[in-house]
């Protein structure tokens, strides 16, 4: 999945390795670059089936494009690639480019069928579940943990945390939030159990001519979205359901985002504006604390 992650577990040695085989298995079915996945050949061959967990993150990332109303669509990746963010290879595509690509992104007529697994796209389509695959394989990863009786882990996707219990004494875990203009955390969040996803333009972007460009697409635009949020912080207890949303709330921006928030009661979020305000759901706030550098942070609290 093109990142490093980090387990941290309590129990035996053989555990990790379970938790390390789902992932391993998934990013073998939805890997967009693996020729011998699942989703490659769909790509390749406009039809092609989807089995067991891949299957089951389809429907997962489907119901998370027509929620989000198309602000996560798993269509952009040509949009994606055209900007460079698939090979390292940046670059503005002129505007004829975008409009050429875009016209072949559209979630809705993605055909899949959930008692078969068969998903249908059409001609010039590429399907790309990297924007919720990490979520979803830290829940598997975490499932498979509990199942295996583990009351304690911290499982670190590349940014994307996933929590099985508690610390080992009980405390929740602590997972810091950075400063999406810095290097440093600029607050915790006091955790147990859940999943708890960032999705920011500082994680990967590029330069040209004093704009800064990220890996994070508007569907609308084929432009890096520009919502005014930095990054967008998602708790909740489904980690593709979070991944899903960082990246999507990410685009939306904070007013449709918290609107979104509002009518929703399986997730909690963290905004962070380019004014340097931090927007907190109310359910977090028993729940975090700035780090001392940021003690002076502006904090403010969304109700329903
Ligand atoms: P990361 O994988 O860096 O943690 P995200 O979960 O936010 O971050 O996913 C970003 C990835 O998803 C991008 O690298 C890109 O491949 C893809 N992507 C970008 N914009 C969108 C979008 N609007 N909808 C779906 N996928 C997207
Ligand atoms: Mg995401």
């Amino acid at each position: 999945m093109d990142t490093t992650m980090q387990f941290q577990v309590y129990g035996e040695q053989a555990l990790l390795e379970d938790a390390k085989s789902v992932i391993t298995d998934l990013e073998k079915q939805v890997s967009v670059t693996d020729p011998n996945s699942e989703l490659y050949r769909i790509n390749q061959e406009g039809t092609g089936t989807l089995t067991g967990h891949a299957a089951t993150l389809m429907q997962e990332a489907l119901t998370m494009c027509s929620r989000t109303d198309g602000a996560l669509d798993i269509s952009i990746y040509p949009i994606v690639r055209a900007w460079g963010f698939t090979t390292g290879n940046y670059q503005v595509p002129d505007e004829t480019t975008i409009q050429t690509l875009l016209a072949q992104v559209d979630y809705t007529k993605i055909q899949y069928d959930a008692s078969t697994g068969t998903v249908t796209i059409p001609e010039g389509m590429t399907l790309d579940l990297g924007s919720i695959a990490k979520g979803y394989a830290g829940e598997l990863a975490a499932d498979s943990l509990r199942k295996n009786g583990v009351k304690s882990a911290l499982l670190n996707l590349g940014g994307n945390v996933q929590t099985v219990g508690s610390k080992p004494d009980g405390s929740p875990w602590e997972v810091g939030i950075q400063d999406p203009s810095g290097d440093s955390s600029m607050m915790v969040l006091s955790i147990r159990d859940q999943a708890v996803v960032t999705s920011g333009g500082y994680e990967r972007y590029f330069e040209q001519d004093g704009q800064t460009y990220w890996h994070i697409m508007d569907p609308a635009t084929g432009h890096p979205a520009d919502s005014g949020l930095l990054s967008v912080t998602i708790v909740g207890d489904k980690g593709s359901i979070c991944d899903g949303l960082s990246t999507s709330l990410f685009v939306m921006g904070l007013d449709k985002a918290s609107q979104l928030w509002s009518q929703s009661d399986d997730f909690e979020a963290v905004f962070v504006t380019d004014s340097g305000t931090v927007y907190l759901t109310e359910g977090l706030k028993d729940q975090f604390a700035l780090t001392e550098d940021y003690a002076d942070t502006k904090v403010k609290v969304l109700q329903r």
